[in-house]
């Protein structure tokens, strides 16, 4: 996939992959072996038809490519930039060991730019159906229902649709026109959306399941999760959600600053590589080693690209300085018996920002006003324990993914439909 270069990118928020030409994407897709068993769908967590797709490409025949992605995945637009392609279909495809894998995700991403998708839909059903998120979940579900005559509404929280997608991952990597171009579309279908709408606050949950006939909460896990230690208090020490919130987008300046990110996941090297770009050193610090890192490989070779210092197997233990951070103080972690353990000996670094990028979790507001107000919501596959309420995204899944979540929430839109249509 050709990128931009890198000077140009550690200055700028403009998307550094610039996607495939027509010439590029028929001759990459011209490399595909057409195995009799293709791996690749095996590698997908929504089992796009790759095979297929990549046929048509090579064809020059996009609309036709776009229709059988968007049979398992409504929104290669997303998943086309963001997908860890290397874990998945790339990483299964014959030619990954031999030569170079067939780049099924920038295909992907040239087929959503050059297709042109299909819209059929079944006659109005009276049915009524609330979402709650508008993140990919939220979309996907909604996409599906509509599409079966169901009447869809979805409420978003925040003043900006999309979830995650449109607001924290930055548009070096999935720029906002997609998100927008996706929430323009579905609109036009006739979902409604309503935003500022924070469920458990604004309106509760128990007039959703009064008034629609099922629920479906994709609410992903948009906050951060925090820990408890000595100092963490300090000015200059932020967790990624209120980070990427107030600096994500660019328009503030940190020059010159000596940041760290603490964290191995795409939220921690996106907070470094957004530090970066705004003019800080960054220093990513991670509790084991680099292999263990659960970020896409692509975007560790980017951040690695461009300057951003890594530093492994320390935890950080106190946050040292005035009112102002100063210093940070890890203990350093060993290797014993196959283990990383945390050892007595430890290692200052001078920082004047440091952003935790540990974990997420779901805002349990939402269950306020019903009878798991202050329990934890327990979901069993797309189910919750609520009548007609289902669940489907990073609220449900092991793995926190795009894909995943659009996934889960076609099986949870189908889910729904059953029970509707055994309900009459
Ligand atoms: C910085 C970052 C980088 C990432 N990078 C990647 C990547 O490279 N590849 C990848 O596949 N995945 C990545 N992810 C993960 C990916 O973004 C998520 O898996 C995905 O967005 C989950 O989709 P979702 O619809 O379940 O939830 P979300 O996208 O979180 O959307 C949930 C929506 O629900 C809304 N909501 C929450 N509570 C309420 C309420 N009570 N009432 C109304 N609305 C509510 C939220 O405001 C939000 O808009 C990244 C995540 C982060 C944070």
């Amino acid at each position: 996939m050709p990128l931009l270069p890198v000077e140009e990118r550690v200055k700028s928020f403009k998307e550094i992959e610039l996607g495939y030409s027509v010439e590029q994407a028929i001759k990459e897709a011209g490399r595909c072996l057409q195995c009799k068993e293709p791996l690749c769908e095996k590698g997908c967590p929504a089992g796009v038809g790759c095979k297929a797709f990549i046929e048509q490409v090579m064809l020059g025949n996009f609309d036709k490519a776009l229709e059988i992605i968007q049979a398992k995945n409504p929104f290669p637009c997303f998943t086309g930039r963001v997908c860890a392609e290397e874990a998945q279909c790339e990483g299964q495809c014959v030619l990954a060991s031999k030569k170079q894998a067939i780049a099924i995700k920038a295909l992907e991403r040239f087929v959503a730019e050059h297709g042109k998708a299909n819209w059929s839909e079944e006659k109005t059903n009276g049915k009524k159906v609330a979402i709650v998120g508008s993140g990919p979940a939220g979309m996907a579900a909604a996409l599906d229902l509509k599409k079966k005559g169901f009447y869809v509404e979805v409420f978003e929280a925040l003043p900006k649709l999309g979830g995650i997608l449109g607001w924290g991952i930055p548009e070096y990597r999935l720029n906002r026109h997609s998100v927008e171009k996706v929430v323009k579309d579905l609109k036009e279908k006739g979902i409604v959306f309503r935003k500022k709408e924070r469920i458990g606050f604004e309106k509760k949950l128990n007039v959703l399941i009064k008034d629609f006939d099922a629920v479906l909460l994709a609410i992903g896990e948009g906050k951060a999760k925090k820990i408890e230690l000595p100092g963490i208090e300090k000015q200059g020490v932020l967790y990624w959600d209120k980070f990427l919130q107030g600096f994500g987008t660019g328009e503030k300046k940190l020059d010159g600053k000596k940041a760290v990110v603490v964290g191995g996941g795409n939220t921690a090297l996106d907070c470094a590589r957004v530090l970066r770009r705004l003019g800080c050193k960054a220093t990513v610090i991670y509790r084991k080693n680099v292999p263990f890192m659960p970020c896409n490989k692509s975007e560790l070779f980017h951040a690695m690209e461009e300057d951003i210092e890594f530093k492994m197997q320390l935890v950080p233990k106190e946050f040292l300085g005035k009112k102002k951070l100063e210093k940070i103080r890890f203990k350093k972690m060993e290797i014993d018996n196959e283990e990383f353990v945390e050892t007595e000996k430890t290692e200052d670094l001078e920082a004047d920002i440091c952003i935790m990028a540990i974990g997420q979790e779901y805002d349990p507001i939402v269950a306020n006003g019903t009878e798991l107000e202050g329990k934890e919501i327990k979901i069993n596959g797309n189910k919750t324990e609520l009548w007609s309420v289902f669940a489907a995204g990073d609220l449900t899944n092991q793995e926190k993914t795009v894909i995943h979540s659009i996934s889960s929430a076609k099986k949870a839109a189908s889910e729904i439909e059953t029970y509707l249509n055994e309900k009459k």
